[in-house]
């Protein structure tokens, strides 16, 4: 089985969620507008990094995000009651227009691999059992001014992150896991450090400076991959519950298959082929 941090952080919030989504491959049948407003910033970001680190010359970073932003929004999306489509698209250009500024700041350098290119979007893959692989898509691997390796995710967020989940977060423990094993192959020791960027989207956009701490400690990563296994038990014994969690923290309101969930009511998704004889619905 492979696995991606993301799927154990899906499986630790709701096993009915793991179901629904990988084991059945349900989807939405309408994406979310935040989402495609992430891809196009990520997309952004990548872009302005990319050429930064090669020398490639740059078009206006606007353009860049309108480009993006125009394929983001070229299928049917969802968006919310407080931002709507002109909201989104001006806080993505002010967001895209900061970069380059506040990446500077940061006096982060984007770490080049073996061959060249730049550690943007690198995917790497650790066998952690016999059967089973962890998977992962790191934004970015970077160097700060010390030469120390640094693993930097790029988070749109429409809150500041807490230093203390910067601290605690499996996926930066998992994308660690992911350099240490491909260290050789990189020509580096290992991840020094790990952190987060997050683009703050409001009215008016903020970059944050990155979050960054010292890397996870052994134990720290035994426990992580302890709850990869315990995961991977849970999915190939079945155990797929449901799990509320409190109202105040409930995942329900935010998921993607709530009407499913609590009425059976499949009018918001897309139901391949092999979901309708386990959901028991009529061909
Ligand atoms: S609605 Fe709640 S219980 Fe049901 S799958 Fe979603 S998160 Fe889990």
């Amino acid at each position: 089985m492979i696995i991606s941090p993301s799927q154990v952080l899906k499986g630790q919030t709701c096993m009915k969620q793991v179901f629904f989504h990988y084991e059945l491959g349900i989807r939405p049948n309408i994406t979310s507008a935040n989402l495609a407003f992430g891809k196009a910033v990520d997309s952004s970001v990548m872009d302005y990094l990319a050429a930064l680190s090669t020398g490639t010359s740059l078009p206006s970073m606007e353009d860049v995000f309108l480009r993006h932003w125009k394929k983001e929004t070229s299928i049917p999306l969802e968006y919310s009651a407080t931002k709507s489509e002109s909201k989104m698209l001006d806080i993505g250009v002010k967001m895209a227009l900061a970069l380059p500024e506040a990446w500077e700041k940061s006096e982060l350098m984007v770490f080049t691999m073996p061959d060249g290119s730049p550690a943007l979007q690198v995917k790497l893959a650790v066998q952690i059992s016999k059967q089973d692989s962890l998977r992962g898509y790191l934004d970015l691997i970077a160097l700060n001014q010390e030469g120390k390796v640094v693993i930097v995710d790029i988070k749109t967020t429409g809150v500041e992150y807490d230093d203390i989940y910067t601290l605690q977060s499996d996926q930066l423990t998992a994308y660690q896991i992911l350099v240490d094993a491909h260290a050789d192959r990189l020509g580096v020791e290992r991840a020094d450090k790990v952190g987060f960027m997050c683009l703050h989207k409001k009215t008016e956009p903020v970059i944050h400076q990155p979050q960054i701490v010292e890397r996870r400690s052994q134990d720290r990563v035994q426990e992580y991959l302890d709850t990869c296994g315990w995961y991977i038990e849970d999915y190939n014994a079945g155990r797929f519950n449901r799990c509320s969690l409190g109202a105040f923290n409930s995942p329900c309101k935010m998921c993607d298959f709530k009407n499913l969930c609590s009425s059976g009511d499949t009018d918001d998704l897309i139901i391949p082929d092999r979901a309708i004889a386990p959901l028991k619905l009529v061909a």
